[in-house]
């Protein structure tokens, strides 16, 4: 009988959780495996997970190929730039995508080897004992048995499905489905007006598509700022989607190549004919057939692995990060607590900082927020003031041509410390950084009224909704 084969510590999941602890790990002397199931278009293996397949990567190539598309398709015109006969050619514009997911999920795999980490294809479950059963991808029966003193679960998640709307891959769609049309639909339903619905939404709507949001809550965005949520409703509207709040789809049924739905709004029931309906009401960890029933991991309420605040499960040596634990479901924060699990293995106090982890939507105009919303300052009865500044009033955004939207900072009345910063408006995905790395270092709203910006940059505007806080801004009236 061959021996198990042992390793310092076996990572279950490839993503942006799972390959940076792999990479943190082997940095640190230890010896590390990484397991990961994905198979990628080709029918091969990917490292990279949700995020490099399937996620976050292809889903901004589409979106900035789209964005291009709409610019050019009428976008351009007060820049005195007309231009006519644009075309769009869907199958390049996707295997421009899927050129860019190779690229990078092929990297990972670069990075394993010159990290030498093992990197095994497989299906990973924890047994007791700090034992991990690998099954093979192709063929469930071919199974090894291989252990660690240390496992880190990283494992993401996936889509929830809904009975009323189920995925067939061909009409209803869930978000893997919607980076893979290969022409835009006429008519495009979207069940969810998250970030992912609204991210998939524009992407079609911007190549041609009618496209309608079907959303169960009343209220647009309820974790953004509702300031700059209003804002984002009115500025999507006027670019064309429809978005029908307080409407819970209920049914749908198949007609030819065409997909019913029905929903409940206060009206009573309605219906809807669609050539395309993209499912996007959330996702879900995966922890179905992570782990036997003798490993005796525990869960929280919301399905979610229960770990400590060093990322401990129940098990001690046995960690989850990233999707599979509570928290936003985001790329960035499943990466920090990959790196910071590989050093609380090496015997390190790695703290981080959930208080400022951005959230991006990477619509247009971007959304990008980090800290509380005022909404919930209020609710918690914390003295705050607000500041904001108009895109419009900035020379920068003015040159752009992209004058929408606004920056908005909360900080506490009496220290003045930042509370939260909120922007819509043209790079807010770039926009946020400077007010990450501020709340970081506790900074209050003087410090940034106190740091040269340079001029014309749109992170002026960052600078003037500080001096707003205070009543001082110059290039507004207060
Ligand atoms: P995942 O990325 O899900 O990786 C887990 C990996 O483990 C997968 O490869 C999976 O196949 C594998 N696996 C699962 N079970 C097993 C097992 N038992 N054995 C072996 N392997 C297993 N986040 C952002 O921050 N920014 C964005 O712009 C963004 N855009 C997104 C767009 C879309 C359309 C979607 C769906 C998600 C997006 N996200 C975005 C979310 C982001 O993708 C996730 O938060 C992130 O991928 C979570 O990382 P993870 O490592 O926890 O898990
Ligand atoms: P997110 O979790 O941000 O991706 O958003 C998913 C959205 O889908 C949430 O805002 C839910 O309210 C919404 N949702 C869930 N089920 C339904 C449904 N049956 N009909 C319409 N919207 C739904």
């Amino acid at each position: 009988m061959t021996k198990e084969r042992e390793f310092d510590v076996i990572i279950v999941g490839g993503g942006p959780g799972g390959y940076v602890a792999a990479i943190r790990c082997a940095q640190l002397g230890l010896n590390t495996a990484c397991i990961d199931n994905f198979v990628g278009k080709d029918g091969k293996s990917s490292l990279g997970g949700t995020c490099l397949n399937v996620g976050c990567i292809p889903s901004k190539a589409l979106l900035e190929s789209s964005e291009h598309y709409a610019q050019v398709s009428g976008g351009l015109e007060s820049h005195g730039i007309k231009i006519s006969g644009v075309k769009i050619d869907v199958s390049a514009m996707i295997q421009r995508k899927d050129d860019i997911v190779s690229r990078l999920t092929g990297g990972i795999a670069g990075l394993f080897k010159a990290n030498k980490i093992t990197s095994i294809h497989g299906h990973g479950k924890l047994l007791d004992g700090k034992r991990i059963e690998v099954s093979s991808t192709s063929d469930p029966e071919s199974k090894e048995i291989i252990s660690a003193e240390s496992i880190i679960l990283a494992a993401g998640s996936s889509s929830i499905d809904i009975p009323c709307a189920l995925v067939d891959g061909k009409t209803i769609v869930d978000s893997t489905g919607a980076l893979d049309f290969d022409k835009a639909p006429k008519k495009l339903g979207v069940i969810g007006a998250g970030v992912i619905g609204l991210e998939l939404g524009s992407v079609w709507q911007r190549l041609g598509s009618e496209v309608v949001l079907l959303e169960a809550q009343d209220e647009f965005l309820p974790v953004a700022d509702q300031k700059v949520a209003r804002e984002a409703k009115r500025l999507f509207s006027k670019q064309g989607l429809d978005i029908r709040l307080g409407a819970r789809v209920t049914g749908t049924e198949k007609k030819g190549r065409k997909v019913i739905v029905e929903y409940e709004d206060k009206s009573g029931t309605q219906t809807l004919e669609l050539d395309k309906l993209i499912v996007a009401v959330g996702r879900k960890p995966n922890t179905d057939n992570l782990f036997a029933p003798e490993a005796e991991l525990l869960l929280d309420e919301r399905g979610f692995i229960e770990v400590d605040s060093f990322w401990q499960t129940n098990i001690p040596g046995v960690y989850a990060i990233g999707d599979l634990i509570r928290g936003p479901m985001l790329a960035h924060k499943a990466s920090e607590e990959g790196v910071a699990v590989a050093e609380v293995i090496s015997g390190e106090e790695p703290e981080l900082n959930y208080d400022v982890i951005p959230s991006v939507i990477y619509t247009h105009p971007e959304i990008a927020w980090t800290g509380q919303t005022e909404q919930h300052l209020k609710r918690a009865g914390e003295k705050i003031k607000v500041g904001s500044f108009p895109f419009a009033a900035s020379g920068r955004a003015q040159a752009l041509g992209e004058t929408d939207g606004m920056v908005k900072i909360i900080s506490h009345q009496e220290t003045d410390q930042i509370l939260g910063v909120h922007i819509i408006g043209p790079q807010a995905s770039e926009l946020i950084a400077e007010a990450v790395l501020a709340m970081e270092y506790s900074a209050s709203t003087e410090d940034l009224a106190l740091t040269i910006h340079a001029h014309p940059t749109l992170s002026e505007a960052i600078h003037e909704a500080a001096l707003a806080v205070d009543k001082r801004a110059l290039h507004i009236p207060n």
